[in-house]
């Protein structure tokens, strides 16, 4: 059972092959049997989980239909759920029990789907390998030596490893793509705003995007659409109505103009993933694609501009975080300034006080001019650039990483290492664009990721490129051994 996409998991429920409590239970059962090697889980809901169920399987026999009715799934441990423990991956929010339901998990429940639990992540979502985690590292299921990528680490494995077809994610600065990518899986970010934040923990509020890490681009098509959507409880999320996304998967690829950044391919990219995005370029050239160079000329500033303005967000949204209201509090505080010290300095593992000393050094009065506006001045001048981009080509097409998922521990001396991996995930977050990453081949038995990025609101025209080349190539399909 295991092994069935969301998609043939709808089809399944639709044809009374099976039910909803016995797929459950089954993948409850292949959880406590594998997870133990990869740690993808913070907290598992079997209570929840089986209530939903049965819930969805009366609802099927009473009439009701849908693609996520009885589809299990779950949830990167930062959207709230209610009642249940929400740690964002900290220390800080160990004994943090969410007292609503964020609006993706409310959307995604009342479409019928099944929580099976919440899934282990970077401490507040900043790390590109799930290591930065109090709950301990996630390994890579196509080699338990490696890291699965970050900061959804926790879904990416669990969905690679055949723990369950789809998962949420969310994506500051590449926390779906690239994960996406060390793990053979499809991931799409989706254009800013589309999808709620409401309830989804913030790390940088101007960055943040929630959205579907799948096997296939038809399921982050299904996922996908039971997460976006208007919510009036956001203020950044866009009222445009919600496209039919599995209706998109089937347009054909004749004509579709393709960009190709001469930029990507500088000395930083492992030239075997070069080869493999030159594969996957003419894969989509035998479909009808026309390919044209292009460039964006100010992607070199993109990562310093982003691990600017993503620490100054983190530390004004991380100041809530003061021993007080929220979490974990330090032991017989002897005043108030000893209470936030201590709360903040016991609560807070070191990667995220090194990002709340740098955002508030960069906000700070004397450096802000220098850094945070000059920063933001960046961001424009990137977005300028897709723009004038989009003028000329359809999608944009490149590598998800420079380099395969590396060793546990490899970067852990040297934050700006792990920082310079996300060269290329990064620029749709500052211009707000969505992006999709999907499998495209092998190094050294590790998964590679090809990129797309689109103009905005076009997650249709991501996923119909995806599911044609996927209709046509096999990495997708491949399972990794010991799954
Ligand atoms: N690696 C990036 C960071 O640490 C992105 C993380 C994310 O997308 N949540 O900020």
């Amino acid at each position: 059972m295991h092994h069935m996409t969301l998609a043939e998991i709808a089809r399944g429920l639709a044809d009374k092959k099976f039910s909803s409590e016995e797929l459950t239970k089954a993948l409850l059962a292949r959880i406590a049997q594998l997870d133990p090697q990869l740690n993808s889980f913070i907290s598992l809901t079997e209570e929840l989980a089986l209530s939903q169920a049965k819930a969805a399987d009366a609802r099927r026999a009473n009439g009701e239909s849908g693609a996520l009715l009885g589809a299990p799934i779950a949830h990167k441990d930062l959207f709230c759920t209610q009642g249940i423990r929400t740690s964002c991956g900290s220390k800080m929010l160990d004994n943090f029990k969410a007292p609503y339901d964020a609006t993706v998990v409310a959307k995604l429940a009342a479409a019928g789907t099944v929580t099976l639990g919440k899934t282990n992540m970077d401490e507040f979502a900043m790390g590109s390998a799930n290591e930065s985690s109090h709950y301990g590292p996630v390994k890579n299921p196509w080699n338990l030596e490696h890291v699965p990528g970050g900061s959804s680490g926790g879904s990416a494995a669990a969905v690679a490893a055949r723990l369950l077809p789809a998962a949420t994610a969310t994506d500051t600065g590449g926390s779906i793509r690239q994960p996406a990518a060390f793990t053979n899986l499809t991931g799409l970010k989706p254009t800013y705003g589309r999808v709620s934040r409401w309830g989804m923990i913030a790390y940088a509020s101007s960055l943040d995007q929630g959205g579907p890490l799948a096997r296939t681009a038809e399921d982050c098509a299904i996922l996908l659409q039971g997460m976006a959507g208007f919510d009036p409880n956001d203020s950044t999320s866009i009222d445009e109505p919600v496209p039919d996304y599995s209706a998109s998967l089937n347009g054909s690829l004749q004509g579709l103009r393709i960009g190709v950044p001469k930029e990507y391919f500088s000395a930083g990219l492992d030239p075997r993933i070069a080869e493999l995005v030159h594969n996957s370029v003419k894969a989509l050239e035998k479909l009808g694609a026309v390919i044209k160079e292009i460039s964006l000329p100010n992607m070199q500033h993109a990562i310093p501009a982003y691990y600017v303005i993503a620490p100054a967000e983190a530390s004004s949204n991380l100041s809530r975080f003061d021993g007080v209201r929220f979490g974990y509090r330090c032991e017989n505080p002897e005043n108030l300034v000893d209470l936030y010290k201590r709360s903040r300095g016991e609560g807070f593992g070191a990667e995220v006080q090194r990002r709340i000393m740098v955002g508030a050094y960069a906000l700070s009065a004397g450096y802000y001019d220098a850094y945070y506006l000059k920063a933001q001045k960046i961001r424009r001048l990137v977005k300028n650039d897709f723009m004038a981009a989009f003028n000329e080509v359809d999608i944009i097409l490149g590598p998800t990483t420079p380099n395969p998922a590396w060793k546990l521990g490899a970067k852990n001396s040297d934050p700006v290492a792990e920082y310079l991996e996300d060269v290329y995930t990064i620029t749709a977050n500052l211009a707000g664009l969505p992006g999709l990453s999907m499998p495209a081949g092998f190094v050294d038995g590790l998964p590679v990721g090809v990129q797309l990025l689109a103009p905005y609101f076009q997650e249709g025209r991501l996923l119909n490129v995806a599911h044609q080349y996927q209709l046509n190539t096999d990495w997708h399909t491949r399972t990794p051994t010991g799954f």
